[in-house]
């Protein structure tokens, strides 16, 4: 006997991950340059050269037990205190290190935060349309019963009103993430003030705190000087979960951190219930090396100008060929509506001319694909003849 549950996660392949291997088979048949692949997240800019150096000297300055060992199951004090100093210089926040719990990525920080949370199987987690797929994975997980709120179709901000209906006595946490995987919006500021008043009006009405968790990868990948709110300066009772996979272009190496702020409800009690959340799943003491250069690499990010020049192209090449897309702000992704309206159709449909292209049902919104544009530019250009046919297929 083994869990069905666990079974069914490993055994079927996300369509993210069903495509990207796809697009292998396909480049061994027609070759790797007729294949247009836009289906993963893997950043493509090189990490910022004070990554490879912050590697270099900690190897030949520190001991082999402070670059191999053990830190505190919750992360080096001196690296936690490092991310806490960025912040506060950054974002005028008064962070210390007891507010961090480092973790291996995003996704690990996703998994303790709901495991931290979640007490019983009637309590729910909502996450707002379009939103990563594997947040119904990391919630169902943590043994909550995972609900979504619709899209705002209109700009793919907030859908502040459905939001309101879903919160009710069993919710524990909305979860949001802007800039967005897959749309690109950032959340406005006017967007998170909604988002906190509301919040605030249902903490009351149902007499607990609905938590904020704020995923945030994509927090420095924005383009035209559009600003990223700093979301606990708006809603107290937040946890942030962030990353240094895309920032610093760090996917493989495990990086990450949890934050949760002296104003949130409880707070000492919150952090601890991440700590045990973190012994429980095994995910202590993060990868040691990686702890000590980001510490030292606090502010810096990779190249972002190769990333808004892929999105020009893109955004510009596809929309005089008639396709409709949400602006992209940040993040490295494009949502383009499906022609046709099916999305899945339409995706099969790109197929035929070796496009890669994500169906976004699994984002929770139907009618969309999503383009990842984290690859290389002569890719997008070369890629441009077939998004022409793809759109002539459907005139
Ligand atoms: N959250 C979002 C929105 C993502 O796009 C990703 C990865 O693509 C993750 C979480 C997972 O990030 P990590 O690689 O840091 O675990």
């Amino acid at each position: 006997m083994f869990s069905e549950q666990c079974y069914e996660w490993g055994s079927k392949r996300s369509v993210i991950r069903e495509l990207f291997e796809y697009g292998k088979q396909r480049a061994a048949v027609v070759g790797a340059e007729n294949v247009y692949d836009f289906s993963l997240g893997n950043p493509t800019v090189p990490a910022p050269d004070e990554v490879g150096e912050a590697i270099r000297d900690i190897l030949v300055t520190e001991t082999s037990i402070q670059i191999h060992g053990y830190t505190s199951a919750q992360g080096d004090a001196a690296v936690r205190k490092a991310i806490a100093d960025y912040l506060n210089q950054t974002y005028g926040t008064n962070f210390h290190q007891d507010n961090f719990y480092m973790t291996c990525g995003a996704a690990a920080s996703l998994c303790i935060a709901f495991h931290a949370l979640v007490e019983s199987p009637e309590d729910e987690i909502i996450a707002i349309a379009p939103y990563f797929p594997e947040y119904k994975v990391f919630a169902e997980g943590s043994g909550a019963k995972f609900v979504m709120v619709k899209p705002d179709m209109e700009n793919f901000q907030i859908n502040i009103e459905a939001l309101g209906e879903a919160v009710n006595e069993h919710t524990r946490a909305v979860i949001i993430n802007s800039p967005n995987n897959p749309s690109g919006v950032v959340y406005t500021e006017e967007t998170i003030e909604k988002l906190a008043a509301l919040l605030n009006k249902k903490s009351s009405e149902v007499g607990h705190p609905v938590y904020l968790v704020t995923d945030e990868p994509y927090r420095e990948i924005v383009y035209d000087g559009i600003q990223v709110p700093f979301v606990t300066k708006y809603y107290k009772d937040t946890i942030v979960c962030y990353s240094y996979s895309k920032s610093l272009s760090l996917p493989g190496e495990r990086i990450g951190y949890i934050l949760v702020p002296d104003e949130a409800a409880e707070s000492r009690r919150l952090y601890l219930s991440v700590c045990g959340a973190g012994r429980k799943l095994g995910y202590v003491c993060a990868p040691s090396l990686m702890q000590q250069v980001v510490a030292r690499c606090q502010g810096k990010v990779g190249d972002i100008n190769a990333y808004k020049e892929n999105r020009d192209i893109l955004y510009d090449g596809l929309r005089k060929l008639g396709y409709e897309c949400v602006h992209p702000d940040g993040a490295f992704y494009m949502f383009v509506k499906a022609f046709g309206g099916d999305s899945e159709a339409f995706s099969e449909k790109a197929k035929e001319f070796d496009l890669l292209l994500v169906a976004a049902d699994g984002f929770g919104c139907p009618g969309y694909v999503r383009v990842s544009y984290c690859v290389d530019k002569a890719m997008i250009e070369r890629s441009l003849g077939a998004f022409a046919k793809l759109a002539e297929a459907y005139r």
